[in-house]
C-alpha cells in the first residue's frame, strides 16, 4: 500500500476546501496555538482542525514510523524536536515537514526494508489476562504431551536396560545408555527413545551392529526391526512391543550424550525450563518443522534456543555454564548454586521467546550459543548468513540446525515463528 496517498487523502478532507498545504499548514498553526492544551472555551473549527491534526499524527505513526518526540521510547534520543523518524532518525520540525519527508524516495526505501523489523519492534505483550490464559495453556501442553517423570521416564529407562542386557549377554565389553530427550525431559511422549551403544575401539562395529541386529529379531519384546547401515550413522530401529515406542540404537553419540547431560543439567535449573522446551517441540510439529530428516529442525535445537533466550532475559532465569565443567562430577563448578531473580510467569516467558528471536536477536548474522557469553557471529564461523545457526555446545564446529537447509525451509520456519509472536500478542497491534 503507498501510505503517503492515505497522509495526503486525511489532509484533503479538510471541511473548509483548502488547498491540501494549506490544509496542512492551517492544522500545524492550529496545533502550534493549542499546544496539547484543551479549552473548554475552542470552538467547533477548532475542535475539527485539532482532530484532523491528531487522525494525521497517528498515521504518521502507524503507518510511517514518524512519532511525536514525547513518545518516544528510546531516552537515547534527543527530543529537541517535536517529530521523529524512526525508520530514518530523522528529526522533523512539523507536521509538513513530515508530510514531505514520508513521501522522499529514501523514507520509502528504508520502509521497504527496515518496516516490518519496526512494524515487529512496536508489537504490544500480551495482557495480563492473556498471560493468565497462556499459563493454563502451556501447562495443560506439558501435562499431555510432555514426558510424564513417573509414568514415561521408567518406561524408556526400563527398556534401555533390557536392550542393554541383550547387548551385554554377548558383547560384555559393550553398553548401552539412554540420551537426547528420553534423558533430559525435553520429548514428547511419542518422541524416539535414542539409545547410544558404546563399543571400545578394539571391537569389531560392523560385527557386533549386524549381531545386535539378528537378537533383536529373535526378541518377541520387539517388532519392526531393520538396520539403516548406510545412514550416516549406522543404525538399528526397532519398536518396543509393549509401549508402542520406536527405538533408535547407534554408535558414536559420546557428543550427543554430553549435551543431554548439559541440556538435563539446565532443565533441573527451573521448572520452566522444561515447560517452556516441550511446548516449542509441540509448537515446532504443529508447524510442521520437528522432522530433521525433511528438512526440519532435530528437537534439541529448539531446546537449546530455548536455553539462549533464558540466558539472556533480564535478569536471567538461566546462567552460561561452561559445558564440560558443568557435567563432570568432579568439577568445582559442576554445581553451581545459581537462584535466578527472574519470577516472569510462563506465559510472558513463552510471548518474549518468540520476540527475543524476532526482534532482539540478530538471527540473520548472529550464531545461537548457549557457552559464549560474547556474541558469536556466523561470519567467525563461515556458517552464512540464511537460516538458522545454533552451535553444538560440546562441537563448535558443528550446526545442530544445519538440517534446516533450503532457504524455503527457512523462510517457511520464521514466518511460523513471526506468525506465533503476533498471534500471542495483545490485539490489536497497529503500533498502539
Ligand atoms: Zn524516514
Amino acid at each position: 500500500m503507498e501510505n503517503s496517498e492515505t497522509i495526503a487523502g486525511t489532509s484533503l478532507e479538510n471541511p473548509d476546501g483548502l488547498h491540501k498545504d494549506e490544509g496542512v499548514l492551517h492544522q500545524v498553526k492550529e496545533a502550534n496555538k493549542e499546544d496539547g492544551k484543551e479549552d473548554s472555551g475552542i470552538s467547533s473549527e477548532d475542535q475539527t482542525s485539532k482532530e484532523q491534526y491528531s487522525r494525521t499524527v497517528k498515521e504518521l505513526d502507524s503507518q510511517h514510523f514518524v512519532v511525536q518526540s514525547d513518545k518516544l521510547k528510546d531516552p537515547n534520543i534527543c527530543l529537541d524536536a517535536p517529530f521523529y523518524c524512526e525508520l530514518c532518525a530523522v528529526k522533523l520540525g512539523n507536521l509538513n515537514a513530515c508530510q514531505s519527508h514520508v513521501k522522499t524516495k529514501g523514507h520509502k526505501k528504508v520502509k521497504k526494508t527496515k518496516g516490518e523489523f519496526f512494524s515487529l519492534l512496536r508489537v504490544a505483550p500480551p495482557s495480563e489476562h492473556q498471560i493468565l490464559a497462556l499459563n493454563t495453556l502451556l501447562d495443560s501442553v506439558f501435562l499431555k504431551h510432555g514426558l510424564c517423570p513417573v509414568k514415561d521416564f521408567p518406561t524408556r529407562q526400563e527398556i534401555a536396560k533390557d536392550v542393554g542386557k541383550t547387548v551385554c549377554d554377548k558383547f560384555p565389553e559393550c553398553s548401552v545408555s539412554i540420551y537426547g530427550s528420553s534423558f533430559t525431559g525435553f520429548g514428547l511422549q511419542e518422541s524416539d527413545v535414542n539409545l547410544d551403544l558404546v563399543i571400545p575401539d578394539e571391537v569389531d562395529v560392523p560385527h557386533v551392529l549386524l549381531s545386535i541386529l539378528d537378537l533383536l529379531r529373535k526378541d518377541e519384546h520387539y517388532c519392526d526391526v531393520k538396520s539403516e547401515f548406510d545412514a550416516k550413522v549406522p543404525r538399528i530401529l526397532f519398536k518396543h512391543l509393549s509401549s508402542g515406542l520406536v527405538c533408535e540404537l547407534s554408535p558414536g553419540n559420546g557428543t550427543a550424550f554430553k549435551t543431554s547431560c548439559l541440556l538435563k543439567k539446565y532443565c533441573d535449573f527451573d521448572p520452566r525450563v522444561r515447560t517452556l522446551a516441550v511446548a516449542l517441540r509441540y509448537w515446532a510439529r504443529i508447524c510442521n518443522v520437528d522432522c530433521q530428516a525433511e528438512g526440519g529442525l532435530p528437537g534439541y535445537s529448539l531446546a537449546l534456543m530455548v536455553i539462549q533466550f533464558l540466558q539472556e532475559t533480564k535478569p536471567p532465569v538461566l546462567p552460561r555454564l561452561m559445558p564440560y565443567e558443568a557435567i563432570d562430577k568432579d568439577s568445582p563448578h559442576a554445581s553451581e548454586n545459581f537462584v535466578s531473580g527472574n519470577k516472569e510467569e510462563i506465559g510472558s516467558l513463552w510471548f518474549q521467546l518468540f520476540r527475543f528471536y524476532c526482534v532482539e536477536f540478530d538471527i540473520q548474522n548472529l550464531v545461537i550459543s548457549i557457552k559464549d557469553s560474547i556474541p558469536v557471529t556466523r561470519e567467525s564461523k563461515r556458517w552464512g548468513h540464511r537460516r538458522v545457526a545454533v552451535e553444538d555446545p560440546f562441537s563448535s564446529k558443528r550446526n545442530v540446525a544445519c538440517s534446516l537447509s533450503s532457504d524455503r525451509a527457512y523462510d517457511y520456519f520464521f514466518t511460523c515463528w513471526k506468525n506465533s509472536f503476533l498471534y500471542f500478542s495483545s490485539l490489536p497491534q497497529n503500533g498502539k
